[in-house]
């Protein structure tokens, strides 16, 4: 049942063919050289948006130039890595994203555009935005107070003060779709979701927790459902702003719902037939595209979705 070849597409945001080739990332010289190579592309990210253009054919592209064109910006200048063909990129970090003379691209942010882009694309984005987010939210030493400064392209803040040095931060989380001895699956409405947004459940792991007791930690807190085995399905980087978010199957010993009301407002057991009917009536709506909850459920679903949002 588990396993991500039951829908033959790969999951969103982890597949790239870019190499992070890290060794370079503390050689100055190198990067120097490869910044300034003439097949080198740059592009800008923001505040976890990109510039996008559609192109003729319909499909949806990162907008990359030349080093020479890109704004200069040596201090927030993220090396990502080299593609099969010997492509180096390079993610510059700006308070805004550059005007073009054209109108044809637009800012867009990766919930959007993540399972638009060609997957190398879409691997550069995922990068440069857990980049980004982590650099905006670490600025100081976590040992000594004083402000930090970027090294290693992007890749570690050191302290001048103390010495130390900060590497990028990932923040576990477990996502599961949970089934029962009837084979339905468990959804949940957490409490900000809209009317008819149903999911998987999911939260972080805590300090001094193995991921399978997470797991049955979350659905017991949330959803007052025990649950016996948990197996691994996937992993997908959700940099909004710093998560991995870990997917499983589970099983339920004992199925009685009762759910928290904090996080969860609304949980119920879902029979395949069940949820095709409530789709249909709208009374419950996909989740939404590229996450890996979507792919859970279309699991166990055994097909797509009936409807694939792009945003969020
Ligand atoms: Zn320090």
């Amino acid at each position: 049942m588990t396993g991500l070849d039951a829908t033959s597409k790969p999951l969103a945001l982890t597949t790239t063919g870019v190499d992070r080739a890290a060794h370079h990332r503390q050689d100055e010289a190198w990067l120097a050289a490869a910044w300034s190579h003439p097949t080198t592309r740059v592009f800008v990210v923001s505040g976890g948006q990109v510039l996008v253009e559609e192109t003729a054919d319909g499909r949806t592209e990162l907008v990359m130039t030349p080093s020479f064109d890109a704004p200069e910006t040596e201090q927030h200048r993220y090396f990502l890595g080299i593609d099969p063909d010997g492509v180096r990129y390079f993610a510059l970090q700006k308070d805004t994203l550059p005007g073009r003379m054209d109108d044809v691209a637009r800012p867009a942010g990766l919930r959007e555009v993540g399972g638009l882009l060609s997957p190398l694309e879409a691997g550069l984005m995922v990068h440069a935005v857990a980049l980004e987010n982590w650099q905006r939210m670490h600025r100081f030493c976590s040992r000594c107070g004083e402000r930090t400064v970027i090294a290693a392209a992007g890749h570690i803040r050191r302290c001048p003060a103390c010495g130390a040095e900060h590497y990028p931060r990932t923040d576990p989380a477990v996502i599961m779709l949970v089934t029962d001895d009837e084979d339905r699956a468990l959804l949940g409405r957490q409490v900000h979701w809209p009317e008819g947004r149903f999911s998987t459940l999911a939260g972080f792991v805590e300090p001094g927790e193995s991921i399978e007791q997470a797991v049955r930690r979350e659905v017991f807190e949330e959803a007052g459902v025990v649950v016996g085995d948990v197996e691994y399905v996937a992993s997908q980087p959700w940099p909004f702003p710093s998560s991995l978010m870990l997917g499983f199957m589970a099983r339920a010993t004992k199925p009685d719902i009762h759910v928290d009301g904090e996080e969860i407002h609304e949980a119920r057991w879902f029979s395949r037939e069940d949820l095709r009917a409530a789709f249909e009536s709208g009374e419950v709506l996909p989740p939404y595209g590229i996450s890996i909850a979507a792919r859970l459920i279309e699991i166990w679903y055994g097909k797509p979705l009936p409807r694939q949002g792009t945003s969020r």
